[in-house]
């Protein structure tokens, strides 16, 4: 076994652990499930959705308006735990090169920019209907705040995007562990992803945080590795105890 397996085991074990001090307790921890990008059925979409079923878990995908396909609502409406949110517009950035990365950042005018949410979001209800949640995911998860904040002229009522959300936003859930380390373009590695899943069960335990803890995935760009990696940690979370999986819509307080 290689150093890397090994490191991987222990952190595992140590997450392991942790979930079953919290279940002891008792404790239960909510937590969700992001996956970005979608646009139309794909052999990864294919494998995302079959990983979903065999854990039996909700799956919030952030779809891409501009390019979403009718097969892909065609898609979704056979899988009732997996709704559609709202990823920006076309997933363009607008920033120059010597910033990072946004589609809805301040380098536009704001009506522009709410132009582009209202059409996507008409889009995607046009499209998806009942699985369409009036959701903002920005692109990058980035945006200019006065563009968050003025997300429900264009009736986007929730928002989500990485790190920290603000404990009095309501509809507001962000992802926390993010399976890719992007510098890299490969898989994070297993020891590094449940250190990191570790240290977000211990500030919930500690009330640090009261947020739903959100795994942030991106299947047109998984590896082997990652696809591995979501298949023991399902399994592990999937049924645990100490964690709930609440449907998404109740998430983020959207239930029809
Ligand atoms: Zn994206």
């Amino acid at each position: 076994m290689s150093a890397a397996d090994s490191e991987g085991d222990a952190e595992r074990q140590r997450f392991a652990a942790l979930l079953d001090h919290a279940a002891s307790q008792p404790r239960t921890i909510a937590f969700w499930w992001r996956d970005d990008d979608a646009e139309a059925p794909t052999p990864a979409l294919e494998r995302l959705l079959a990983l979903a079923r065999r854990h039996d878990l909700p799956l919030a995908l952030a779809v891409i308006p501009k390019g979403a396909t009718q097969a892909l609502a065609e898609r979704l409406a056979n899988e009732p735990r997996v709704f559609a949110l709202q990823h920006g517009w076309q997933h363009r950035n607008h920033a120059p090169a010597h910033e990072k990365k946004a589609e809805l950042g301040d380098h536009r005018p704001r009506p522009e920019v709410m132009a582009e949410l209202a059409n996507g979001s008409e889009r995607l209800s046009a499209l998806f209907g009942e699985k369409f949640l009036p959701v903002l995911v920005p692109p990058w998860n980035r945006i200019a705040a006065a563009v968050r904040d003025a997300r429900s002229e264009v009736g986007l009522i929730g928002f989500s995007a990485f790190d920290r959300a603000p404990s009095d936003a309501a509809h507001w859930v962000n992802t926390h562990v993010d399976v890719i380390d992007w510098r890299a373009r490969s898989a994070l590695p297993r020891a590094t992803a449940y250190a990191l899943l570790c240290r977000e069960v211990e500030r919930r335990l500690a009330d640090e945080d009261a947020e739903p803890l959100g795994i942030l995935t991106h299947h047109l760009v998984h590896q082997e590795e990652t696809w591995a990696f979501l298949e023991e940690l399902f399994a592990l979370i999937g049924e645990h105890a100490a964690i709930a999986w609440p449907p998404v819509p109740e998430l983020f307080g959207l239930e029809r």
